[in-house]
This record gives structure tokens, C-alpha cells and sequence, in this order.
């Protein structure tokens, strides 16, 4: 079989020959008991860069004694993209939501072979996936795998923009000592209203990682979570997104993106935020509109916003998002430390293994199977397509 990976380029200056953590910690299971990806072996040191093209997700030689055939590229956008080219006659398709190759359905047409689309991280929102239920092609992510990691940068990002890290860390930089400017726009959380839209494995986890922190805790989700993890860590529970947004200081956004999230956080819904309040999105760029968010922070509606996830991506050079005031974006990393690569590229072989060898893929993985929402995906999804506009990615110039 062809298995066709696109992953994002290499580092600059070539694959490091050493990194600063030398043995990554060893975790067994994730908090709500789920196991860790399984794969009957791995071809590669845990720790390392995976996820960019040398790394290959450490699946070369996997897949080559099996007598497959592996493609790698980072060329994914534009016409005649290298990816476009290969995809054509590819049975498998590998993408990462950090350099996302957006299978739309005309490319869908054009890829009869195309039998699954593996996503090496959590979000296949870049796979048009009513175009994959109709093409019968199966959709499947690595469930769990980065939940974690992104928590951790939602935490860091909450703090970065309301105690003005971004400000105070550039002022050192530039040789200054000038603390009133350093902290004419810095607070404590302690005391603030925090909220969450969704709060699934990562929105619950930045809840339970708030707790110390002495806020008061809310959150909003299509289904209600159990009344003792309620109690546990004091939450408030809100019916609609517009009675959280209105309360909170803080808005975190944890929901996949499907056809109900899309612009969710438009001009109105702003406009109904407790004004000054902070956005942190690192669920997907396109749940927020590009051009409100920047409005807000010009105006003050918003003090700060902060995330990593863009539309498209790579974010066009001349992205508002880049240039407005009062922002703490990264570019997609936070599901993509080093310790997350490990476990999407061991998941990705794990299904890649029960693919080959006709054994069911579990459950929690699948998004789309046969043609309909399966596992996490009926569970998650929505049907539709919310890939329309991802060409603009081709804008991007490096
Ligand atoms: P989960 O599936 O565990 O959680 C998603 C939660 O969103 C579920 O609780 C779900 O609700 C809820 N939800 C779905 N639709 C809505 C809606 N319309 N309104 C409110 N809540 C909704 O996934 P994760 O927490 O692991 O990941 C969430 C998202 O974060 C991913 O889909 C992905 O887009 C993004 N992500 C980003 C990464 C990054 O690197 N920046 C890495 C990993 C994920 P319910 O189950 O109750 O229906």
C-alpha cells in the first residue's frame, strides 16, 4: 500500500543531534484511565523530533518491511502541491493538525484509492468529513494523545496574558527596567471568573489545573458533566455559551470545530462578553472570526487573546492575528512538544497495525468508519464540512 504523510519541515539548521530532556517521564495511563497508545513495537527513541519530515513519525522502517511504500512531504498547498500529487493513488493519508492537509472533497474525487485518513495529533476538522462519509473513506485520530500538552499551554497562556508576560519579557530583551510600563496592564487571576467552552479532556483538565489557583471556575458543554466532578472542583455550569461569556474574565475554548462551532465567537457573542475579558483558543482557529477578535482588542471589548490554532495553516503572512494589539499567539505547538510526538507517532502506528492486520482500531479513535460518525466522532462531531477556505494557506510564504 502507498501511505502518503505530510508533516510540517524540518528545524532550519537540520534535526538536532541532542535535546535538553534526555529520558522523557514514563506515564502508563491517562487520567481518566484510558491506556496510552499500544503499538506492538516503536522504531524510534521517545523524546525526539517525530513530527517534522525526517521524522517521519518514526514509521519508515515499519512500513517498508511490511512492503509498503512511504511518502513524505511538507508540500501541501497551492495547485500541484507535491501532496496533491501523491495523493492520487495513496490508500492511506497521514496529516497533522499543526501543518494540516486539508482533504477537501474535490481532492477527495481525485484519490479513488484513498481508504483512510489518519490524523497524528486530535482534531481531523481538516478532513472535509461529510466529503470522507460519502467516499466511504474512515477517518481516525489519536484520541488522548496531546490533551494533556495542550492543557499545560492553555495554563501558561492564561497567565502569560493577564499578568502581561509578553510585554515585561520584551522590555528585558530590549535592555530595559521601566516596571510601570512593565505592569500598567498586569493582574492576578486569583479572584477571576474562568470559564471553559467544552469541557471535554482538555477543557476539564484545565479546570481541575485552575483549582489551586483560587478562581472561581465555569464552564459550558453539550452534555453536563456527572454532579460529583461538578463538586469537585466547584464549577459553575452554564446552559448556553452567552450566560458563561458574560461572567467570565477568562474564556477558554476546548470544542472541536464542526459546523456548530464555526464563527462561534463572532462580532454578537463578543459584544455579550464581560467587557475587557480575555479569550485563550487552542481548539481551532475558525471557531473565532479572524476579523472580530481583532475589532475587540483594538476597541478594549477584549484585553488580551491568546492561542495557537489559525485559519488556515500556515497562517498568510499578513494574518491580523499576527500584527493586532494584545496577543499571545503561537504558531500550532501546543499539542506538539516533543513528549506529545511520542505518543501520537506510537498511536499512529497502533492503528496503523490494526489497519494492515484487519483488527478493529478502538473505538475512541475513530471519527468517521463506513460512512457515518463512528466512536468519538458520533460522540464529538457534527456532520458537514468546515473546510472551505484553506487554500488561502498556499499565501504563505516562508
Ligand atoms: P474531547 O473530545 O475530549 O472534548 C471535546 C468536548 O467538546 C466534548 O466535551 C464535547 O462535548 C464538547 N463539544 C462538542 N461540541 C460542542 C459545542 N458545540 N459546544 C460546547 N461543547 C462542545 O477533545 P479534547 O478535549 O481532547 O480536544 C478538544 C479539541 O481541541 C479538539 O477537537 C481539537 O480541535 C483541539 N485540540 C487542539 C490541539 C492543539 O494542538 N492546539 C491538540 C488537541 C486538540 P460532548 O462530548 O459533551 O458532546
Amino acid at each position: 500500500m502507498k501511505i502518503l504523510c505530510v508533516l510540517y519541515d524540518d528545524p532550519k539548521d537540520g534535526m538536532p543531534t541532542s535535546y535538553p530532556v534526555r529520558n522523557l517521564p514514563e506515564l502508563e495511563k491517562y487520567p481518566d484511565g484510558m491506556t496510552l497508545p499500544t503499538p506492538k513495537a516503536i522504531d524510534f527513541n521517545p523524546g525526539e523530533l517525530l513530527g517534522c519530515v525526517s521524522g517521519e513519525l518514526g514509521l519508515r522502517k515499519f512500513l517498508e518491511e511490511r512492503g509498503h511504500r512511504l511518502v513524505v512531504t511538507a508540500d501541501k498547498d497551492g495547485e500541484n502541491s507535491e501532496a496533491d500529487k501523491e495523493l492520487v493513488d495513496a490508500d492511506v493519508v497521514i496529516s497533522q493538525p499543526f501543518w494540516p492537509y486539508y482533504l477537501t472533497r474535490k481532492l477527495m474525487e481525485k484519490a479513488p484509492k484513498l481508504k483512510m485518513a489518519i490524523t497524528a495529533g486530535i482534531g481531523s476538522d481538516h478532513v472535509d468529513l461529510q466529503a470522507a462519509m460519502d467516499h466511504k473513506v474512515d477517518v481516525v485520530e489519536v484520541t488522548y494523545c496531546n490533551s494533556i500538552s495542550v492543557s499545560e499551554h492553555v495554563i501558561m497562556m492564561i497567565l502569560a496574558l493577564v499578568r502581561d508576560y509578553h510585554n515585561q519579557h520584551r522590555i528585558v530583551n530590549q535592555g530595559g527596567w521601566h516596571i510601570a510600563d512593565a505592569v500598567k496592564r498586569s493582574f492576578d487571576i486569583e479572584g477571576m471568573h474562568i470559564g471553559t467552552v467544552a469541557a471535554g479532556r482538555i477543557g476539564w483538565s484545565v479546570l481541575r489545573k485552575l483549582k489551586p489557583f483560587d478562581v472561581h471556575l465555569h464552564y459550558f458543554d453539550r452534555h453536563r458533566l456527572p454532579e460529583e466532578k461538578e463538586k469537585e472542583l466547584n464549577l459553575t455550569f452554564h446552559d448556553s455559551v452567552e450566560s458563561l461569556v458574560k461572567v467570565c474574565d477568562v474564556v477558554n475554548i476546548s470544542c472541536p470545530l464542526h459546523p456548530e462551532t464555526e464563527d462561534l465567537f463572532n462580532d454578537e457573542l463578543i459584544s455579550k462578553m464581560k467587557p475587557g475579558a480575555y479569550i485563550v483558543n487552542t481548539a481551532r482557529g475558525k471557531i473565532c472570526n479572524r476579523e472580530a477578535i481583532a475589532r475587540a482588542l483594538e476597541s478594549g471589548q477584549l484585553s488580551g487573546y491568546a492561542g495557537d490554532v489559525w485559519f488556515p495553516q500556515p497562517a498568510p503572512n499578513d494574518h491580523v492575528w499576527r500584527t493586532m494589539p494584545n496577543h499571545g499567539m503561537t504558531p500550532h505547538t501546543s499539542g506538539t512538544t516533543l513528549s506529545a510526538q511520542a505518543r501520537y507517532a506510537a498511536g499512529t502506528r497502533e492503528i496503523l497495525e490494526c489497519f494492515f492486520d484487519e483488527q478493529p482500531i478502538r473505538d475512541q479513535y475513530l471519527i468517521v468508519k463506513d460512512g457515518e460518525l463512528a466512536g468519538m466522532g458520533a460522540h464529538s462531531y457534527s456532520k458537514g464540512s468546515v473546510t472551505e477556505g484553506s487554500e488561502e494557506a498556499a499565501k504563505y510564504k516562508k
